[in-house]
């Protein structure tokens, strides 16, 4: 691949074409605000029209949020579900050697599921503000 040719790749994959719609004054477009010093990629818009700003998660970012969140959410539930199995075992023959332990292993998965369950709703929101964004008038 000669030199031109790279460019053109590297150009086209970069074009700073706006896919999103301004929600206060539903003229304007939104387009990626660069700070200087920044890393090209950005998730803050602001509106060319009325200076509106917003933040648009990338679909990269959702997805990786998704992945995680259900991934993660999987495990910790697993590890959930089988200590509350371990200790209920426990109540019912009254053995509670282990009980402490699996106690506060059952409060971490918890915990675990809690942060998944945020990673979730996040991921659901940001969809909800794509789409908020991107709907044509
Ligand atoms: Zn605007």
């Amino acid at each position: 691949m000669d030199n031109n040719e790279l460019l053109l790749t590297r150009k086209s994959s970069r074009r700073n074409q706006s896919i999103f719609t301004c929600t206060k004054c539903k003229q304007g477009k939104m387009n990626p605000l660069h700070q200087e010093g920044e890393p090209e990629y950005t998730d803050i818009f602001t509106c060319d029209k009325c200076d509106h700003t917003a933040t648009i998660p990338s679909l990269v970012i959702i997805f990786t949020q998704f992945i995680s969140a259900i991934a993660g959410g999987m495990v910790s539930a697993y590890l959930f579900i089988q200590h509350l199995s371990k200790v209920l075992t426990a109540f019912q023959f009254n053995t509670s050697d282990q009980i402490s332990s699996d106690l506060s292993l059952m409060a971490v998965a918890a915990l675990f599921l809690c942060g998944f369950g945020y990673t979730l709703f996040r991921a659901v929101l940001g969809i909800n503000r794509r789409r908020k964004y991107s709907r044509k008038k």
